[in-house]
């Protein structure tokens, strides 16, 4: 993993020690005195992670971590502070300020090491789900990380044996989340993989049973693998620590548990949860919009190339029927003429939904283009098709406010695979030659291609 990290220190040789670490692990280091050389380096340069000392002359990190991460361009680095007061009041100042991650002095090499990993594997993901939602522009980014508050209370589910200590972490984190808490890791897997969980604390003593296992199991089921993990341990169970950040875990509380700690540890990820969420969501959308005709909602010409190929190999490979009705508006031109564009465009929203009520849910509605459209069925298309000429015969279109309503016809060309269409292309040129007839012959008809 290469990487360019920023060492921040005013000690020169506490510098060098952290420096001298990650270049031994191929990291590329640059390195600042104090928080303002910090802030210039990285308002100019490309930083995939800063390592943050509190106390300094000046500006303390804490100020130069707010100043981060208020700042569009650099609020997706991760921040971890390296601290030499190990004091809880410290890491909850630091995680209001909204450091990542913290580490204390002198710092253990195990710890920097898999902690900085975990943190820019994290960033990767994130910068990847940024640039495939269109946000990398920090303009167009609404959903920046800090603007994720956690205002609707977060589902949080605790998997804890005890129920002292329970107790204990469902009080501290009432202001912030409804808890739900079980003491048998195997049903919490079932719990988390049924409702929307935002965060899952482990206690790392389950009573025999491995909490690694259960950190796995969430880690690798399709319908928890994005829910935030936090473990609690005890102290000196570094091993267990680094397998976890290993194995996904997000961040981890050793104990005693400061409650004010926790519920800054449990906001953190619960917000980048959310974050992440919106960043896939808005992904989603953008691919359904590429994928969709923006007037009838039906899917377009694009979706239709790409999918007819994988249906149509499908249907080969299991000797099955594949069909294709290419219909188009009979005399469309002359509705445009008479009424206008925007009652043509009232006509091809009615004609998409009528097709929508006519095909079923196996079936595949597109607007191929202008007026025309297809429908992709796994049987023959004969009935369909028929059926759906009727509904646009039967019923008059409204135009819209003020004008009046219309009777429209449309002519259809279809075409299987059984009946000789031996690619994707073929089938769809069938169709539209038998179209071609159907216009010909007089409209308002349905033409099955010539085997
Ligand atoms: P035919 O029975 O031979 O199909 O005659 P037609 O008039 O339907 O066919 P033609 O291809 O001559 O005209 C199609 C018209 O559809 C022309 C074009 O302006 C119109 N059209 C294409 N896309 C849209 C659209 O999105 N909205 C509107 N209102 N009209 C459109
Ligand atoms: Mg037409
Ligand atoms: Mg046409």
């Amino acid at each position: 993993m290469t990487a360019r990290i920023l060492v921040v220190d005013d000690i020169p040789a506490n510098v060098k020690v952290l420096e001298a670490r990650l270049i031994a692990e191929y990291f590329e280091v640059l390195t600042a005195g104090d928080g303002f050389q910090a802030l210039s380096i990285c308002d100019r340069t490309q930083v995939d992670l800063i390592l943050l000392d509190i106390m300094m002359p000046g500006m303390d990190g804490f100020e130069v971590c707010e100043r981060l991460k208020a700042n569009p361009r650099t609020t997706h680095i991760p921040v971890v502070m390296v601290t030499a007061l190990d004091q809880p009041s410290d890491r909850v100042r630091g995680l209001k300020a909204g450091a990542d991650d913290f580490l204390t002095k002198p710092v253990n090499d195990l710890q920097l090491v898999s902690r900085v990993k975990s943190l820019l594997r994290l960033k990767t993901l994130s910068d990847e789900l940024r640039v495939r939602a269109g946000a990398e522009h920090p303009i167009a980014d609404a959903t920046r990380l800090g603007e994720g508050r956690v205002e609707e209370a977060a589902q949080i589910l605790l998997v804890d044996p005890r129920a002292s200590s329970q107790e204990r972490m469902i009080k501290a984190l009432k202001p912030v989340a409804d808890v739900v808490s079980m003491s048998d890791p195997q049903a919490a897997v079932f719990e988390a993989a049924e409702s929307p969980f935002d965060l899952v604390i482990v206690n790392g003593n389950l009573d025999g049973y491995d909490p690694l296992r259960l950190c796995s199991q969430l880690r690798s089921l399709e319908r928890t693998r994005f829910i935030p993990l936090l473990l609690i341990t005890e102290q000196g169970e570094e091993d267990l620590i680094i397998r976890a950040l290993d194995l996904g875990v997000n961040d981890y509380i050793v104990r005693p548990l400061d409650p004010n700690e926790l519920v800054a540890r449990a906001v953190t990820q619960i917000r980048r949860k959310r974050y992440a969420d919106r960043l896939r969501n808005s992904m989603k959308q953008s691919f359904e919009m590429a994928v969709t005709d923006p007037l009838t909602g039906l899917n377009n010409r694009r979706y239709l190339d790409n999918h007819l190929k994988h249906l149509f190999n499908r249907a080969a490979a299991r000797g099955r029927p594949l069909s294709v009705c290419m219909t188009d508006i009979d005399r469309f031109k002359s509705v445009n003429d008479t009424y206008g564009h925007d009652a043509g465009d009232e006509v091809l929203k009615e004609f998409a939904a009528r097709i929508r009520a006519s095909v079923r849910g196996a079936d595949l509605a597109c607007r191929f283009g202008g007026e025309e459209f297809v429908v992709v069925m796994p049987d023959m298309a004969k009935d369909i098709a028929e059926r759906l000429r009727a509904t646009i015969e039967d019923r008059p279109f409204s135009l819209g406010a003020g004008q009046p309503a219309i009777t429209l016809t449309a002519s259809m060309g279809i075409a299987s695979n059984l009946a000789g269409a031996e690619t994707p292309e073929q089938l769809l040129k069938q169709a539209d030659q038998a179209l071609y007839t159907a216009k010909h012959n007089g409209r308002n008809r349905v033409v099955a291609a010539a085997a």
